[in-house]
């Protein structure tokens, strides 16, 4: 079960910190001009989504491990699940910077469900 309020806080935070970062390279730069305001802009904005695409994302499988004696299993199958990296996507910011975003999580062999560990 996703936890709206923890998740819209966490959200908020994230939000915040690009609006003030956005504030502060206002009051360094008194003379950008729109199109350079517009480009720190759009930065700030990519990453953000970048953050928020890969939180979303992690929550949408965001099943809790089930453990057994030898590590976690597949609740359903009772199998235990293989270890793999999970990447939504690598998004390339305006600044050319390339987001990796990446997590460890577990397959099961038997139904190919994905799982990612709590927390
Ligand atoms: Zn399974």
């Amino acid at each position: 079960m996703i936890d709206t309020g923890k998740v819209a806080q966490r959200w908020t935070e994230l939000s915040g910190e690009i609006v003030t970062g956005m504030a502060e390279w206002r009051q360094q730069h008194p003379q950008a001009t729109l199109r350079e305001i517009e480009a720190a802009l759009d930065e700030r904005l990519e990453r953000l989504r970048a953050k928020l695409l890969e939180e979303a994302a992690l929550l949408s499988d965001a099943r809790s491990w089930q453990p057994t004696g030898e590590g976690p299993a597949c609740p359903d199958c009772h199998v235990k699940l293989k270890g793999q990296a999970f990447t939504p996507r690598d998004l390339q910011t305006q600044g050319g910077e390339t987001l990796h975003l990446e997590r460890q999580y577990g397959v099961c062999p038997q139904c190919g469900q994905g799982f990612f560990p709590p927390g």
